[in-house]
């Protein structure tokens, strides 16, 4: 009997832990964080306690309570038995921290398969982040086109896409037929072409179960939204009414965001300077050959943005090891102030301090390339702003989601129609029902036979 359980992804956004049980075979599909789960019994220096292990979780349900699946030393005081593995694999379909943010607690035992780049993206992340991001593991990657075995299950990974490269859908063929799972996906990014082959070939697979991502299924989605075709019409259409410098924000691991500034800034004959640890993830994806991306080391567009530490002298000791590799190439604040006309400045939100040193011309446009805040309560909304106005920057919200619409996911159900559809990473899973007439709304925790 082939069952499935979700221990997370049921009715928020993310969190996905998703078992899949069949001949003796444990695959865990997913292993995310609950940002939902976290921001209800967590804030600031309220966190979860190391000395515990994983006992401040188990507390509120935010890991399953379950033998064989964690490493012996983070079970310490929490009541449960340190055994031999009794999970086969963890399937990522991408490396967000809501799917594979719990990694660290794992077995090292228990095998990681992802796609390429997804190890890359997470080996960078490891190596210019302090402290135990995913742990130690068995990686096994693969590409789309590459057939994988666990035991007695046949899995096929076909690449969609998403805001972060290296995502992937799964058709998993069980004894009880195909079990699809769509990961997070879009139809309006640069490839749509990945999604749209995940799709015919799920369709393909005739599956038993449809476990599908419902990001954007809600009552009512005001937010601005554009497709990433858009975003870069809109930073061309920006960048040409101004001659001031242009300063960016979005998130560091969206490399088709990176792409399009990267093109615009090209195009407008402007250099693009970025922040180190964007660097460094260009960097190690260039490891994986299938995966063009331009070379940040002998790239003439880019420029590699060094900030002040420590000593303020620039000295290679003030600086990690990861970073070294790029303080020859590096600028600095006064050469960004210097050359303002001339540059695109990637500025993360948390290093918002630079524009002290660099003193932007007022009036000039700052773009935030990342999703608006959900509610009026997020503080980091006020600040930016708070910011903003400070130095007098003119905002831009210019935004592509990193997940179907609401329409195009029913669309998509529609297409692939599987016996059974279950809704996951959605606040609004019963929005889905009425599409295919066995639809399963499930809870947490609790145990499902396919
Ligand atoms: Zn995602």
């Amino acid at each position: 009997m082939a069952k499935l359980t979700f221990y997370g992804g049921v009715k928020e956004i993310g969190g996905n832990k998703i078992l899949l049980e069949d001949k003796g075979v444990r695959l865990f599909l997913d292993f995310g964080l609950s940002f939902c789960a976290m921001r209800k019994y967590f804030a600031g220096y309220l966190t979860p306690r190391n000395v515990n292990g994983i006992g401040d979780y188990l507390e509120f349900d935010i890991l399953p309570r379950m033998e064989g699946l964690y490493k012996a030393d983070r079970l310490k005081s929490c009541g449960i038995k340190q055994c031999e593995t009794r999970v086969d694999g963890v399937l990522i379909s991408h490396p967000h921290i809501d799917h594979i943010g719990c990694l660290s607690s794992l077995d090292e035992n228990i095998p990681v398969y992802c796609g390429e780049i997804s190890k890359l993206i997470i080996d960078a992340v490891e190596d210019a982040t302090a402290g135990d991001n995913f742990g130690s593991h068995i990686y096994k990657t693969f590409h789309t086109g590459d057939v994988l075995k666990i035991g007695s299950l046949k899995i096929e990974p076909i690449h969609v896409d998403h805001s972060i490269p290296g995502a992937y859908g799964y058709i998993i063929h069980t004894s009880e037929g195909p079990v699809v799972y769509t990961g997070d996906l879009r139809m309006h990014g640069t490839r749509s072409d990945m999604t749209e082959d995940f799709i015919k070939a799920a369709k393909k697979a005739k599956p038993r179960i449809l476990i599908t991502e419902g990001t954007r299924v809600m009552p009512q989605d005001n937010r601005k939204n554009f497709t990433e075709k858009g975003v870069r019409d809109e930073i061309d259409r920006i960048i040409s009414g101004t001659d001031k410098i242009v300063l960016a924000t979005f998130y560091g691991r969206d490399l088709d965001r990176f792409r399009n500034f990267y093109e615009a800034a090209k195009a407008h004959k402007r250099k693009f300077v970025i922040s180190m640890r964007l660097a460094y993830l260009l960097y190690k994806v260039r490891e994986d050959k299938k995966f063009p991306i331009p070379d940040v080391m002998n790239d003439d567009v880019i420029l590699v943005y060094k900030r002040r530490k420590k000593s303020g002298e620039y000295t290679e000791k003030d600086y990690q090891k990861w970073e070294r590799i790029f303080l020859d190439k590096a600028v600095d604040y006064k050469y960004v102030s210097k050359n303002q006309p001339e540059l695109i400045f990637n500025l993360d939100l948390f290093n918002f301090q630079e524009l002290i040193d660099v003193r932007p011309e007022q009036g000039s446009p700052y773009i935030h390339s990342m999703s608006e805040p959900f509610s009026e309560e997020d503080i980091n909304d006020e600040l930016m702003h708070t910011w903003l106005d400070h130095f007098k920057l003119e905002l831009h919200q210019v935004h592509a989601s990193g997940h179907c619409a609401g329409e195009e996911i029913e669309d998509l159900v529609r297409r692939i129609n599987p016996e059974r559809l279950i809704p996951i990473h959605t606040e609004y899973p019963e929005m889905l029902k009425g599409i295919v007439k066995d639809t399963l709304i499930v809870e947490k925790n609790k145990e499902y036979v396919i």
